[in-house]
């Protein structure tokens, strides 16, 4: 089971993991590029969001 401690950024197509020199990790939300509505880094954990989309599943392999 997936984390759930960044909330809906944690499946979010917009999010961009940024690491930095000391190992720290924050989630930028790419929506805030291009919308200054979004933050751009949100506050977690983020439990609404219009703009969140999940990320798909993978492709389940086919049967021949
Ligand atoms: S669109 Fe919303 S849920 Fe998606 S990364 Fe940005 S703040 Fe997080």
């Amino acid at each position: 089971m997936r984390s759930t401690l960044n909330g809906l950024c944690e499946t979010c197509v917009w999010v961009r993991r940024i690491a930095n020199d000391r190992g720290s990790v924050f989630l930028l939300c790419r929506r805030a590029l291009t919308d200054p509505s979004y933050p751009k880094y949100p506050r977690l954990p983020v439990l609404r969001c219009l703009g969140f989309e999940p990320v798909p599943p993978p492709p389940t392999p086919t049967e021949k």
